[in-house]
């Protein structure tokens, strides 16, 4: 049989590849991002109990509407946004199928999607599998910023979308208020969509705001914004998240959700919707997350790698021009194998390749994983 490939370019993502060499190499992983300490005790209880009571059958196909509700009062505290929970809020199987169904939802053969790189890994074949095309802009390296000029150059009749992702995988960099003036500048009285993708919506230190897209009623009217359970409760395994967006777009999001996954899995949305209710148990998450990054910065201050600022996400990125030379993949793999810590190597999430010797560390870990992991770096 000959097939013809959807995603010619694509191969096994980075996450996998750098999982499966600190598995085989036994290395302490910081590279895929997912937190090595157990999570809360009292969700996983609240699951159980959802189970034997009986919650074990397909939940409604847009989400179970207490656990809506709970994200619609959340949304309302944190970002004073007035939502619809019954048209404007859909669970799904994780926040990367979320942004997958938003663009499905959009795109037509020949957009084009605005997407800032580095780049999370799932956005550029999401584009392309739906016919579009990715306009790669890179931000600004060494903070990541955007440059809203070569935006601005970039906008053409057929961009369709533009995604933002804050705060932001790899790098930590955050979105700030100009940010959000020159979005709103770009797209004004084009009929450009964001897909605002906010999974690390708690992960942001520092007491910077956290500029959601459902702060801003203009802005918003344009968006899906997707965000994810399995950051905010430490269980990435759950592939659990929502996306919000007005009822027109959420309509067509939601056709798209209804042939693809149906509705996800009841205990835990019977679970999260109490759960949800508990303002601190998301609230703390920013000053626990950010304690451990100072840990980790502190554990790497003597080693050779120059740590980037982060802001928020729980990754971390350096670089380690006083190491090596070697291009980030390379020095990835060979740390992996030699000095058993595996990262990513920034290069992965850039289509050309484009190498500034930069790897990233996730520092989701327990106080004695970044320690061990810091102590085999000193060797370098
Ligand atoms: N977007 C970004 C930027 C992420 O880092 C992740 C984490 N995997 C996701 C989306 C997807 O989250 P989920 O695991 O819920 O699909
Ligand atoms: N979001 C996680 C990361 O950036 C990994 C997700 C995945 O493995 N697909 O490391």
């Amino acid at each position: 049989m000959i097939i013809h490939s959807k995603l010619p370019r694509v191969g096994t993502t980075i996450f996998t590849v750098m999982s499966g060499l600190a598995t085989e190499h036994k290395a302490i992983n910081l590279g895929q991002g997912f937190p090595d300490f157990p999570m809360s005790e009292e969700l996983t209880g609240l699951v159980s109990q959802a189970m034997r009571d009986g919650y074990n059958q397909y939940s409604p196909m847009p989400g179970w509407m207490p656990l809506k509700e709970s994200i619609a009062e959340k949304a309302h505290f944190l970002y004073g946004a007035a939502l619809d929970p019954a048209a404007e809020i859909t669970i799904t199987p994780g926040g990367t199928y979320a942004l997958y169904s938003a663009l499905t939802a959009i795109l037509e053969p020949g957009d084009e999607v605005i997407v800032f790189e580095p780049a999370y890994d799932s956005y550029i074949p999401n584009i392309e599998i739906n016919g579009a095309k990715p306009i790669l802009i890179p931000l600004v390296y060494p903070d990541y910023h955007i440059d809203w000029e070569a935006v601005k150059e970039a906008i053409t009749d057929r961009t369709k979308a533009i995604m933002i992702n804050t705060p932001h995988n790899p790098t930590g960099a955050v979105i700030r208020e100009e940010d959000i003036q020159q979005l709103r500048s770009v797209v004004e009285g084009r009929n450009i969509f964001i897909i605002s993708d906010e999974v690390y919506e708690h992960l942001i230190f520092d007491e910077i705001p956290h500029l959601s897209l459902l702060r801003y009623p203009d802005l918003f009217q344009r968006s899906f914004v997707c965000f994810s359970f399995g950051k905010t409760y430490n269980c990435t395994g759950w592939k659990l998240g929502y996306c919000i967006a007005p009822a027109p777009l959420m309509k067509e999001f939601v056709k798209v959700h209804q042939f693809n996954c149906f509705s996800c899995f009841t205990p835990a949305q019977v679970a999260l919707a109490a759960f949800l209710k508990q303002k601190e148990a998301y609230l703390s998450l920013s000053s626990f997350m950010q304690q451990k990054r100072d840990y980790f910065i502190k554990l790497m201050e003597p080693t050779r790698f120059d740590l980037l600022t982060s802001h928020g996400s729980y990754f971390i990125c350096a670089q380690y021009d006083r190491i090596s030379d070697e291009g980030d993949m390379d020095f990835a793999v060979r740390i992996t194998k030699e000095y058993g810590v595996a990262v990513i190597p920034v290069s992965a999430f850039y289509q050309s390749g484009k190498d500034d010797r930069v790897v990233r560390f996730c520092f989701s870990k327990k106080e004695e994983t970044l320690e061990t992991a810091a102590g085999r770096l000193l060797k370098l």
